[in-house]
């Protein structure tokens, strides 16, 4: 299973990290080791001074397919979850400025939470709102229409490069409101008004 990452999808967020608008998705991956499931516990990495949440819609692929037309994308999944894109900003900040690859800031244990997934029917994929409250407070409140690109092309994209299979899942990039977590916090994701996860940062 592998788990791909678009990154710079919402307007919101590029202006609040000063990024340039790409012209083309931005794409990474991070390994199976970087999932967390059933609202376990994030254990903060002692290789970073600055992990931030970044909430993101999933979609977990349902059939292997390759270099597939957007119009037939949403036959390759079938359900959507909610998760969290842990970024250590300090360590990309640094990888950025040299032009080097994000994983050592992306990609390290435990940096991909993910809740169950749910049946995509009855959502409309195309303005879905969604949000995370650390602890009791809203930070991030995202709604899908606000794509740069959207879920099915994103899968159109990234499947003229690699293979989709069976259980790959697709984080599909953050709204604005990026912000540190910290031992003790508790955080909680929603898609409209259903919880989705609720774990601590250990
Ligand atoms: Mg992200």
């Amino acid at each position: 299973m592998k788990i791909i990452c678009i990154g710079r999808n919402y307007v919101d967020h590029i202006e609040e990290l000063g990024n340039e608008r790409p012209e083309s998705p931005v794409i990474f991956m991070k390994p199976d080791t970087a999932v967390l499931k059933d609202n376990e516990p994030f254990y903060h990495p002692d290789h970073s001074e600055d992990v931030h949440h970044e909430v993101e819609v999933l979609v977990r692929i349902k059939k292997e397919g390759k270099s597939i037309d957007p119009a037939f994308a949403s036959n390759y999944y079938d359900e959507i979850g909610l998760g969290i894109d842990f970024t250590a900003r300090d360590t990309q900040s640094r990888l950025k400025t040299k032009g080097l690859p994000w994983e050592l800031a992306k990609a390290f244990n435990g940096s991909a939470p993910i809740s169950k997934f749910i049946d995509k029917n009855g959502f409309d994929l195309k303005n879905l709102n969604f949000k995370l409250e650390k602890n009791g407070e809203t930070v991030q409140q995202g709604n899908t229409s606000l794509m740069l690109w959207p879920i099915d092309e994103i899968i159109s994209f990234v499947s003229r490069y690699f293979t989709l299979k069976t259980g790959d899942i697709i984080f599909s990039g953050t709204p604005k409101g990026v912000s540190q977590v910290k031992i003790g916090d508790r955080l909680k994701g929603y898609i409209e008004d259903r919880l989705m996860f609720d774990f601590e940062v250990k």
